[in-house]
């Protein structure tokens, strides 16, 4: 008997505020606003001393990446200035978009007074260079320590090196922009942060639930204000609303998918231009309800100093001052589970916590980070019973993903599963 399934009421208020976001940002300097260009997943907190708007690299190649997904053309702009194919393929979005002066905004949103990059990613600060050097504008590098956990534990000195670097862009920006960076805007914006953060980790784990209140491709959309607006108390007050909704769901059984039977996790960044395949699996019942990067990066299931994964104590407390509000924007940002041991784990919690019967491993030629280490995170994995299926395809260019083998790989294993076709679904979520 298939579970109640029903159109999300806060879907509507996701889309308007993500889409007034960027209009925020293409308006930016009209506003009298500070534009900041960054890539990387950035303590943007500090940000907010200041009245910034930020384009996020990411955020900002994903979704041209999915309005590009006919016209593999764009992409090709970089290449053509000499830009290898196998570079990060965000990093060729975005460049495209630059060089083309064309994106989902209509043109790239002028001008950022500066760009700054973390290098938690090799690619990060290379990236922020070229569009540094292209705009003329100033650039801020910062380092970011990279810890060995799993052979002993992150000493307090990287947070001593990191915070001392937070100090020196603090100088900086109010050198380079003659604007004065204000510590109760800083805090407003640190407070925001962690709350979001805090609201969407509360959202997410409500998908332990069978069955599931929310699916993946809906998540792809929902976890926006998690990854780039988390600086507005807008993106707060949505996620109070969707809390409550998504509660409601779990209480009420309403699925995101009627027919769930399998579980499934999602390694791995999505292929953007490719969302439908995400719900591609439901008329089987198989339904992809977590995903690492889909979510996990969104909230505060971050890695602790002794290698654990899961929510500080300290968050939802009011630091005693600035030092100590600085320390803990950089244990988040040291407790990004990049490292493959901390995906491991994160991936093992998942697995554990959100009783996944099945994994996709989305091998990304389009990201040095998470391309690595793909058999050292499927072997334990499938050590605790995970049935695992692989495929090679990019997160933002189509060139590197043929629809015809993904699906027919995705139809042999479901198979291989003993799962069915149930033919369509009467009702879905919107997305
Ligand atoms: S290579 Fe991967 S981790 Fe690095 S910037 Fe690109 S997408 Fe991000």
């Amino acid at each position: 008997m298939p579970y109640e399934s029903k159109p999300l009421k806060t879907w509507k208020m996701a889309k308007d505020l993500i889409d007034r976001h960027f209009q925020e940002i293409k308006n930016a300097k009209a506003r009298g606003k500070i534009l900041v260009g960054s890539a990387g997943v950035l303590p943007a907190e500090i940000l907010s001393g200041m009245d910034v708007e930020w384009i996020f690299g990411e955020v900002y190649a994903a979704v041209n990446a999915f309005n590009w997904k006919d016209s593999p053309e764009l992409h090709e702009a970089c290449e053509k200035r000499g830009y290898d194919r196998n570079l990060c393929h965000y990093m060729k979005c975005y460049l495209s978009s630059l060089f083309l002066d064309k994106g989902f905004m209509g043109t790239y949103p002028k001008t950022p007074d500066f760009c700054i990059s973390e290098g938690e990613c090799t690619t990060h600060g290379k990236w922020m260079e070229i569009v540094s050097k292209h705009l003329n504008v100033p650039f801020f590098d910062l380092d970011h320590p990279y810890d060995i956990v799993d052979e002993a534990p992150r000493g307090e000195h990287f947070v001593d090196y990191y915070v001392s670097q937070f100090y020196e862009f603090i100088e900086w920006m109010q050198k380079v922009t003659g604007i004065k960076w204000e510590e109760e805007k800083f805090f407003e914006g640190y407070r925001n942060t962690f709350e979001v953060k805090r609201l969407w980790s509360d959202i997410t784990n409500l998908n332990k639930a069978i069955p599931a209140p929310l699916d993946l491709k809906s998540m792809a959309t929902l976890m926006v204000p998690a990854i780039h607006i988390y600086l507005k108390k807008e993106a707060v007050e949505f996620y109070k609303l969707l809390l409550e909704e998504v509660q409601e769901r779990v209480e009420k059984k309403i699925a995101a998918n009627p027919l769930e039977d399998l579980r499934f996790a999602f390694c791995s960044m999505p292929p953007w231009h490719a969302l439908p395949d995400l719900r591609r699996m439901d008329n089987y019942g198989a339904t992809f309800v977590a995903a690492s990067y889909n979510f996990h990066w969104g909230t505060d299931w971050w890695e602790a100093a002794d290698g654990t994964i899961g929510r500080p104590d300290w968050v939802g407390k009011e630091p005693r001052d600035l030092d100590e509000a600085l320390r803990h924007v950089a244990e988040r940002m040291l407790g990004h589970p990049l490292r493959i041991e901390a995906q491991i784990k994160t991936h093992t919690k998942i697995v554990k916590e959100y009783q996944i019967g099945a994994l996709v491993y989305h091998g990304c030629r389009g990201c040095e980070g998470f391309l690595r280490g793909h058999d050292w995170l499927l072997k334990p994995m499938k050590e605790l019973g995970v049935r695992c299926m692989a495929f090679e395809g990019s997160q933002a260019d189509p060139r590197d993903y043929t629809v015809a083998q993904v699906h027919d790989r995705m139809d042999v294993f479901l198979e291989s599963l003993g799962l069915k076709d149930h033919g369509k679904k009467e009702e879905k979520i919107k997305a």
